[in-house]
This record gives structure tokens, sequence and C-alpha cells, in this order.
């Protein structure tokens, strides 16, 4: 299947791109653009002319990864196109053929999928206290060591329910939930997608594993 083929049968590309007149606007009110080389009216432009092997440009570079998801695009284009919603089309292709690794960007995913992918099958969370290490994430801070320390105690004084059944903030989540979310992964291509970005990561760089 050619990546246009692919990219048609998602409905994100369908409804994503009418026509596209350049006008630039989706680029104006960007606010990855004005942070990275980054411009949404060219990955337009490119994705419209239906040609494979700027396709696979595309899909092999930093360029689809910059997008913050912000969708502002979506509230001015005066085609009524979602820039936004193109990028996740081609990042999904991206993933399923392996094109991923061939950008620096792109060779995140696996970081992505183990922290963020992970967490969420394995205790229902993207982000969960006990996974954001302070050694692993310097960026959090020195303040973070503190609260990661005595996080038991601190996320009870503000009524949170850490490590507990029931309801509140950071609670565990039960088995039936956590079944039906894994299932939702099964589903809905989640749990293939994992799998691909395993293997694809790995074959390029065995250390990854
Ligand atoms: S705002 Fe819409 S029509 Fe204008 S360049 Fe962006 S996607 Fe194309
Ligand atoms: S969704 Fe992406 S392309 Fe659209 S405005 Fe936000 S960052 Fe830019």
């Amino acid at each position: 299947m050619s990546y246009l083929e692919m990219l048609k049968e998602d409905v994100r590309f369908v409804d994503g791109l009418k026509a596209c007149i350049s006008c630039g606007v989706c680029t104006a009110i960007c606010p990855a653009a004005e942070f990275f080389d980054y411009d949404p009216r060219k990955v337009m432009i490119i994705v419209q002319k239906h040609r494979e092997e700027e396709l696979e440009s595309l899909l092999r570079s930093n360029t689809i990864w910059y997008c913050g998801q912000c969708m502002s695009c979506k509230t001015r284009c005066p085609r009524e196109n979602t820039p936004g919603m193109v990028i996740q089309a081609l990042r999904k292709v991206s993933q399923e053929t392996g094109n991923f690794i061939h950008s620096e960007m792109g060779r995140q995913q696996i970081t992505v999928k183990r922290t963020v992918g992970d967490n969420i099958l394995k205790l229902g969370y993207c982000v969960h206290p006990d996974t954001l290490d302070p050694e692993k994430h310097p960026e959090q801070g020195t303040v973070w060591e503190w609260i990661y320390e005595n996080r038991q105690g601190l996320y009870d004084r503000v009524g949170a329910n850490l490590y507990s059944e029931g309801a509140g903030a950071v609670r565990n989540i039960d088995a039936e939930s956590m079944e039906e979310l894994r299932s939702i992964f099964r589903e809905t291509g989640g749990e293939k997608m994992f799998q691909l970005i395993e293997y694809y990561s790995e074959a390029s760089n065995p250390e990854t594993t």
C-alpha cells in the first residue's frame, strides 16, 4: 500500500485536508512555528501534491514531531483544514512503516512509549508520582526530589488518594477498569502501535532494549 493510500484510510487526514490555498494563516497562528524550524503550511502543500518520495521524506523528518497538537490552526484556516490532524495521520503512518527511526525527533518515540505509553497500561496514568524518578527527570527541579521522597505523606495532606482504593487523585485504578482500558488499546490498534515502535526501534538500534 502506498503512503497516500495509508493516509487516505485515516479519517483525520480525509477531514483535515480539503484544499489548501497556501495562505499561511495556520503558520502565522502556530505556536510551534515560533520555536522550531516548522511550518504547517509547507506540510499541507507537500501532502497535497501526492508525491510518494516527498511523503517519505516528510515521514522521515523531524518536521512531523514539532507540532504541539494545540489545534489553533483548526480555528483559523479559511478552507476549514486542520494541519494538526493531518500531522496526526502522518505520525501514525511514520510509526506503522518504521520511518520514524530516521529522524532524531522520531527516535524519541521509544522513550515516549516506554514512559507515557507503558504507564497508561500498567498504572492507568500517563504520568504518576512513582514514575518521575528525580534522577531521570532533572527537569522537574530540586523541589521534586523532596516531593518524590515524601510523596505518601504529602499526597495525604492535599487530600489525594495515593496507593489507595476508592475515589480521589492518583488512586489505584481497579482491575476491571484497567482491563477495560487495556482492551481499548487492543481494539483500537494502540497495542499494535506500541509493538511496532518497539520492533523498529530495536531493529535500528539493539541498544534500546
Ligand atoms: S490556513 Fe489552511 S489554507 Fe491556509 S495554508 Fe494553512 S491549511 Fe492551507
Ligand atoms: S495543532 Fe500543530 S500545526 Fe496546528 S497550530 Fe497547533 S502546533 Fe501548529
